[in-house]
């Protein structure tokens, strides 16, 4: 899967922390993994207790094969990349986003500790280096605000901030 664009940025973060929201609001060609994992069947079992699919990353990789633009996905960090964003929201915050949007309790409660925990960006950072990470704190910001900072990493326009971003008081 490939187009125009001379990057990759991937756009990675705790499901809830706005991800698709901010990045249809891009002006760049942007492929939403989560989709195409379920629309191409890229997935290799079913977690019931988590009522969720578990991803075939190798499949994932292939079927984007040389791609380029924005990628967006709480995977997204697991493929290669130019520049990775991570965006963060304050687990209280992140978890009444999730439970707003029908998240079961237990579900909503799992993702707010593993922001609080800093699991993605520990991943982030450890796959693509302290350099190529972009930290992004959306908590009390408009997806316009978070979609401006992304577009600013996707224009070269800004500097890395991995481990900007403290959440260690919610756990
Ligand atoms: P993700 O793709 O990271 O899982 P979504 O974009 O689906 O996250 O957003 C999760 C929920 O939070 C949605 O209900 C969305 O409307 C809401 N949301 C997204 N961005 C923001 C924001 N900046 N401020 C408040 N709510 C947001």
């Amino acid at each position: 899967m490939s187009d125009d664009a001379d990057y990759r940025v991937a756009v990675t973060g705790t499901p809830g922390t706005g991800k698709t929201t901010a990045t249809t609001l891009l002006d760049a060609p942007v492929i939403h993994v989560n989709e195409l994992i379920r629309e191409a069947g890229l997935w290799s079992e079913r977690d019931a207790d988590r009522d969720s699919l578990v991803a075939d990353l190798d499949a994932v990789r292939e079927a984007l094969g040389d791609w380029s633009g924005v990628a967006e996905s709480h995977l997204a960090h697991h493929l290669d990349a130019d520049r990775v964003v991570v965006l963060r929201c304050r687990p209280d915050v992140l978890e009444e986003r999730l439970r707003d949007r029908g998240a079961d309790e237990s579900k909503a409660a799992e993702n707010a500790e593993s922001e609080a925990l800093d699991v993605i960006l520990s991943e982030a950072v450890d796959r693509h280096g302290v350099e190529n990470v972009y930290e992004i704190d959306t908590t009390e910001r408009t997806p316009a605000d978070v979609a401006a900072d992304i577009q600013a990493v996707v224009d070269g326009d800004r500097e890395p901030s991995a481990g900007t971003v403290d959440f260690t008081d919610y756990l």
